[in-house]
């Protein structure tokens, strides 16, 4: 909607010229600038007549008027009369933006009272509380729009005097941008085209203080349609602004530690990579993530796990240089931007120094103080076309090899890596239906007496029946049941089958011994000890019938759980079996620690049986070793009957291998 300004008509006193009176635009060197269509009709001149060129030639009288004033400051617009072409006219002279403006009035100069409309439409715009001002709707960039009216709220929002603004252009409220450079290109555009348009700009007062206005531009039209002026009411939205924006950055800002929150990581990353694609360089996410976090806030309270993580958020972004983004993701998370580097060494050099930097000792209290630490896993991308969420997924997997890894707690993106686990990402999956579905299966190895030949007993061995119905074996998703928690119900269900084939087995007249497996994991909670013991009450078996494979990394640095699981098992009768002898520490001092059965030897030994002279000696001295100690030896891996006779030479008392049987079913090959 456009208003028609020409059905109105204002008191001269308040309007500074009306839409029927004419304009004249004079610079600070008396030259013409501009005359307006109104004024050339009124003088009866051309514009070519009077643009560019001096005033004083033109009409000396007006010139010579100028000159003589002196009170433009105090004044403001002036009206006097003045000869043209013989005749008298009204004119009112003003300070503009460029010089001084002069108003070619319709009419002669009378004092004049108001009629009722037009006191009416005043009054109405003085007592509104938003900022109206009207102005020129030509000179867009030079001189610049005239500002022919203002109310009294304009006054009051910016703390100008009437005198002050009137004939100035509105650019007299521009400040330092700070709002959107498209705000005003929007506002130019809308100028141009003598559109009616809304915005939200910064105007800046008389004492320089910036404050945001909602603008509601509209033009007034004259009879032909053309755009006379523009009124544009002002609405101060400060307040409004201040609200929103505190608002937006709380929605944005991780409250415990005032750092950029997820959301808006979000949108910096993806800043950086708009940045990447416009100049050369590479990238880096580096996902942080604090080593025994929940410990802290376990034994100390929250509280405590807050004031620990400012502290490292000051740490980290003390190490961080002034242009790189720091975030927190929330937990024990935080993400670092570098943007600019030259290498992959640049952000490796970076998590290092930020390692280094937040290990320095905190103190929890006067008697405890901690050396925080963390893991940190890097992406880098050099590309801009990969997205947020994948270079920060990369990071995190980077993050997790990292905490895997007993190296520096660092780790690059590796491409690899990533294939690998998406594809136990599936064997996860299957894992968790088997459990519970059935698709579990053990198959049971012979371990044979080597001084007869006799069946001693089975170890079960687990497999997973993928999709495909093909077995996958246990090195390709234990692992994946270790990290994910799974491993305690397969163990239970290993458990639970290899007895109940066991319990069969003793039923049908044959005294074999069952091994099971169990991985460190397994061993690190509560509870598989009184599992195995129940179940064997359960189904009718001897504990002593049972012996557990456990590997030597079990032995070292156990837990507690450990030491306690073991022991309740062993006063039981359950035997316990060192898996894999040979290839760890295979340090014979953890023996006198923890009082082992047997050792089974790791079929890598077995293979360079007579080979491998050095190999060969040292399963001679693990065999005397056992002998005086009294414990047995097992040798894994057994495939020739060359082994077998130099195994049984050096003293071994059992074995199991290929050349006995593979691991079976129950009920086929020996076991039928
Ligand atoms: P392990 O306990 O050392 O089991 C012996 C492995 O050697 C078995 O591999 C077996 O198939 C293989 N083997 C047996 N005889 C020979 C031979 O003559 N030559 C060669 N080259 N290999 C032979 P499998 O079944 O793939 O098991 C791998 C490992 O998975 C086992 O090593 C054990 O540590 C683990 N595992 C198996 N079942 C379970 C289970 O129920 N629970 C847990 N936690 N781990 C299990
Ligand atoms: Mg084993
Ligand atoms: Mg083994």
């Amino acid at each position: 909607m456009t208003l028609t300004i020409s059905t109105v008509s204002l008191r001269p006193e308040s309007f500074l010229l009306l839409p029927q009176d004419g304009l004249l635009l004079v610079d600070a060197q008396g030259v013409v600038l501009h005359v307006n269509s109104i004024a050339r009709r009124r003088l009866s001149v051309t514009p070519q007549a009077f643009n560019g060129r001096s005033l004083g030639e033109l009409w000396p009288e007006l010139a010579e008027l100028i000159e003589r004033r002196t009170d433009w400051d105090t004044t403001g617009p002036r009206d006097e009369t003045v000869v043209w072409a013989g005749a008298p006219l009204s004119v009112r002279t003003f300070r503009t933006d460029s010089g001084v403006g002069v108003g070619v009035l319709a009419g002669l100069l009378e004092p004049e009272t108001p009629g009722p409309r037009q006191s009416l439409v005043e009054n109405v715009l003085e007592a509104v509380s938003d900022a109206v001002v009207v102005t020129t709707a030509e000179y867009l960039d030079f001189p610049g729009p005239v500002i022919l009216y203002v109310n009294s709220a304009f006054l009051a929002q910016t703390g100008y005097a009437l005198n002050e603004v009137l004939g100035r252009s509105p650019r007299l409220l521009q400040g330092p941008m700070d709002e959107d450079p498209s705000t005003r290109s929007r506002l130019r555009g809308a100028l141009q085209k003598g559109e009616r348009t809304s915005l939200e700009l910064v105007n800046t007062a008389k004492d320089g203080t910036q404050y945001w206005v909602e603008i509601d531009l509209v033009p007034l039209l004259d009879g032909t349609g053309a755009v006379t002026q523009w009124v544009s009411v002002q609405r101060n939205i400060s307040e409004r602004r201040t609200t929103q924006q505190a608002l937006a950055e709380q929605a944005l800002q991780d409250p415990v530690t005032g750092l950029p929150n997820r959301f808006a990581l979000h949108s910096r990353i993806d800043q950086a990579l708009q940045r990447l694609n416009r100049r050369e360089g590479q990238m880096a996410v580096l996902f942080c993530d604090l080593n025994r976090f929940k410990e802290v806030n376990d034994m100390h309270g929250h509280h405590v796990g807050d004031q620990l993580l400012v502290e490292i958020a000051f740490r980290l972004r003390e190490a961080l240089r002034p242009e790189d983004t720091l975030a927190r993701l929330g937990g024990d998370e935080f993400v670092a931007i570098a943007e600019n580097l030259v290498e992959e060494a640049d952000a490796v050099q970076l998590a290092l120094r930020l390692k280094e930097r937040l290990g320095a000792p905190w103190a929890i209290d006067d008697q405890t103080s901690i050396r925080p630490s963390m893991s940190v896993g890097i992406a880098i991308t050099a590309e801009a076309s990969v997205t947020v969420d994948e270079l920060l997924r990369r990071a995190d997997m980077a993050m997790y090899q990292a905490k895997e890894s007993t190296g520096a707690g660092v780790a690059i993106y590796d491409r690899s890596v990533d294939d690998q686990l998406k594809m136990s990402i599936s064997v996860r999956r299957q894992l968790h239906q088997a459990i519970e579905g059935g698709g579990l299966v053990l198959e049971y190895q012979p371990i044979v007496e080597l001084s007869d030949g006799s069946i001693h007993g089975a170890e079960a061995l687990v497999r997973l029946r993928g999709s495909d119905g093909l077995l996958i074996p246990p090195s390709d998703f234990i692992p994946q049941a270790e990290v994910t928690g799974l491993v305690v119900p397969l163990g239970e269900w290993v458990i639970h089958q290899a007895f109940s084939d066991l319990k069969t087995w003793r039923d049908r007249g044959r005294p074999y011994a069952m091994s099971v497996n169990v991985s460190p994991s397994q061993l690190r909670v509560p509870g598989l000890g009184r599992y195995l013991l129940e179940q064997a009450e359960l189904m009718g078996i001897d504990p002593r019938w049972v012996a557990i494979e456990v590997t030597e990394t079990v032995l070292i640095n156990h837990p507690k759980v450990t030491y306690d699981e073991l022991s309740l098992l062993r006063e039981a009768g359950v035997k316990v079996h060192l898996d894999d002898f040979g290839t760890g520490y295979s340090s014979l001092s953890w023996l006198t620690q923890f009082p082992v059965d047997a050792i089974k030897i790791d079929k890598t030994f077995t293979a360079d049986l007579g080979i491998d002279e050095r190999k060969t000696a040292i399963i001679r001295a693990f065999i005397q070793v056992a002998q005086e100690l009294e414990f047995a030896v097992v040798a894994e891996g057994i495939e020739t009957e060359l082994q077998k006779d130099w195994l049984k030479r050096m003293g071994c008392d059992r074995g199991q291998g290929y050349l006995f049987s593979t691991p079976l079913r129950m009920d086929t090959g020996l076991w039928a």
